[in-house]
This record gives structure tokens, C-alpha cells and sequence, in this order.
């Protein structure tokens, strides 16, 4: 297995310090787990990937890692209304699907055209936007396949 992964603790090391944060082996660890992954894992997920790599790191360091990718631009969190969260290595504008049944979450291409977006602001009277975010809600393909009928007939 190769651990020739200088490049991108480089762009890490440059971007972490640029805001006054050390290059640490642990946050290393945690963003080419993100960078490797389209799971968009939880805290949880990323603690178990990492673990085996780096002995000793506890859920708090990883917990503390994310949240310190995500303040420099590193990584996205997802934060759910439930109170859960996942977390991205990717920052490039994209939106997500997410599964209410078994909470996973996968990538969608593009951004909304311009005339949806104006569209949708003119509702917000005197919100000064900066952002937003788009997920599609309902079932992936395999929760899909299971509740078959079920699922259909509720919605219906
Ligand atoms: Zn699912
Ligand atoms: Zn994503």
C-alpha cells in the first residue's frame, strides 16, 4: 500500500496554516479519508475508517478534525434538521440525495439555473442570501426495492 500522499498534505498543510491551524497526523488522516470517499460519511463512520491508521485517535480528535476541515473550506458538513450530520470532501457546488430510510447520501451534478434561483429568492423578502443548499429526499435504490409496494401505496 502506498502512502505517497504528499501532494495533498501539502494543499492540507498550506490551507490549515493559512488559517492558523497545525498539520496534524489526525487531520491528515481524516481529510484523505473525505478525499477517498463519496459515502459522505458520519463522525462515526470517519472514526472507524481512520482508526487502524492512526493508534490512539479518539471520536473527539476526529469530531474536532471535521469541524476544523469544514471552518477552513476543506470539507462540507451536512447538517440534517434530525440533529445528525455528514460530512464531504468535496466543496465544489453539488447537491444530494438523501435516503430517509436507511440515511444515506449521494452526489447530484450541477446547480440550479439562474431563473429557478431568482425565482426561489424572490420569495425571501429582505434575506440577504449568500448560499443555499438543495437535497432531494426519499428512498435509494436498494430501500426502494425493498419497501416496494409499501412504500408506493403511502405516497400514493
Ligand atoms: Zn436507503
Ligand atoms: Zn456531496
Amino acid at each position: 500500500m502506498s502512502r505517497s500522499s504528499s501532494t495533498s498534505d501539502q494543499v492540507l498543510r498550506r490551507a490549515l496554516e493559512a488559517r492558523g491551524h497545525r498539520f496534524t497526523d489526525q487531520r491528515a488522516a481524516v481529510y484523505r479519508l473525505l478525499a477517498h470517499t463519496t459515502i459522505h460519511p458520519t463522525a462515526d463512520e470517519v472514526f472507524l475508517g481512520v482508526r487502524d491508521e492512526v493508534p490512539g485517535i479518539s471520536l473527539a480528535t476526529v469530531y474536532k478534525s471535521l469541524e476544523t476541515l469544514a471552518s477552513c473550506g476543506l470539507a462540507s458538513k451536512l447538517s440534517h434538521a434530525d440533529g445528525s450530520a455528514r460530512y464531504d470532501g468535496r466543496t465544489d457546488p453539488h447537491h444530494h440525495a438523501r435516503c430517509i430510510a436507511c440515511g444515506s447520501v449521494s452526489d447530484l451534478p450541477g446547480e440550479l439555473r439562474d431563473s429557478d434561483l431568482s425565482y426561489v429568492r424572490s420569495g425571501a423578502d429582505g434575506f440577504h442570501v449568500t448560499g443555499y443548499q438543495l437535497e432531494l429526499t426519499g428512498y435509494c435504490p436498494d430501500c426502494a426495492r425493498e419497501s416496494d409496494g409499501e412504500a408506493v401505496a403511502a405516497v400514493g
